[in-house]
């Protein structure tokens, strides 16, 4: 190996954000991972959200708490304003031919 041109390889600590850590080597001097072997669905079988680090939190507070549930709901509340509205606008053209 050519001499001061190599970043240094050493054994460094990998902390995951669900509180998993194992040793593991990298040219950095720490590492931090949102997700590992042992919080990951694939790994855990377990299909569930995983809040890497606030993530979620953050999204929520931005653009509010969104389920699929509530999306539905405010597509069928839209659609019954614009039926409406539809047939308001199809009453005033009657009424006025
Ligand atoms: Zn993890």
């Amino acid at each position: 190996m050519k001499e001061g041109i190599h970043p240094k390889y050493q054994e460094v600590e990998a902390r995951c954000a669900c509180g998993n850590t194992f040793k593991t080597r990298s040219t950095k001097p720490e590492l931090h991972l949102e997700i590992c072997s042992a919080c990951h669905p694939f790994f855990t079988g377990r299909q569930k959200l995983i809040d890497t680090e606030g993530r979620v939190e953050r999204f929520t507070k931005k653009f509010g708490a969104q389920t699929s549930e509530q999306r539905k709901i405010a597509e069928k509340a839209a659609k019954a304003t614009k039926a409406t509205a539809a047939k308001q606008t199809r009453k005033t053209t009657t009424a006025t031919a």
